[in-house]
């Protein structure tokens, strides 16, 4: 496992939800952060189908555009009884001429839920895998994972993408509803930002 011992980081994003995340957990280290969107980097085309795959694209790319290790996020929602739908493709599923709309997402979400009348509770995971990749073109990989259901109507304007359906197991607020803190304790992202922390930071 390589350790990450320069003082500055490229975030490998364009999503700025993901970037205030990220750029919270890695407050306490006094790294130097920037992201892919700040130096002008372009979006690299996801063309893997897994998270993992994906994540490779973004930071190596990132990293090897920019000079400085890079950290990158690929994440999704699994539905249990979509059989795992939107996952991977979770960004997707919000694409329209406009530009991104996840009410619209998940709308579809729980319309294809309703038309198979799916068992509740509907149950759902949210993933999140990380990769920090150096440009000489090594790297580390760090899985996370958050498992609860999803509720309808929306719920909270707070967070990004589909937090206002999802309600973590053992809460009372949707990660739309809860309070940014608690989901960064809690969050898919957290889970395998600890594992990155243990892994290269520690
Ligand atoms: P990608 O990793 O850029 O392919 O996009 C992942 C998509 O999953 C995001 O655009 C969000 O819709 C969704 N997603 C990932 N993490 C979260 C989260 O913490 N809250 C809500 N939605 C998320």
């Amino acid at each position: 496992m390589r350790r990450f011992n320069g003082d500055k980081l490229v975030i490998a994003t364009h999503n700025a939800g993901k970037l205030v995340e990220i750029s919270a957990l890695l407050a306490p280290f006094g790294i130097k952060v920037t992201s892919a969107g700040e130096l002008g980097l372009e979006e690299p085309i996801e063309t893997e189908d897994t998270f993992a795959g994906n994540a490779r694209i973004k930071a190596h790319f990132a990293a090897k555009s920019s000079g400085f290790p890079a950290l990158s996020d690929d994440s999704g929602i699994t539905v249990d009884a979509l059989d795992g739908a939107p996952g991977v493709y979770t960004a997707d599923w919000a694409e329209t001429p406009a530009g991104r709309d996840f009410p619209m997402a998940m709308t579809k979400v729980w319309d294809l839920l309703e038309g198979k009348n799916a068992a509740k509770p509907r149950t759902a995971t949210f993933n999140s895998t990380l990769c920090i990749a150096w440009p000489d073109g090594h790297d580390e990989v760090f899985e996370g994972r958050v498992s609860g259901r999803l509720v309808w109507p929306m719920r909270g304007d707070l967070g990004f993408g589909f937090d206002p359906i999802f309600l973590p197991n053992g809460e009372d607020l949707t990660f739309g509803e809860m309070d940014p803190a608690r989901k960064k304790e809690i969050s898919h992202r957290a889970d395998a930002f600890a594992k990155l922390v243990a892994g290269c930071f520690a």
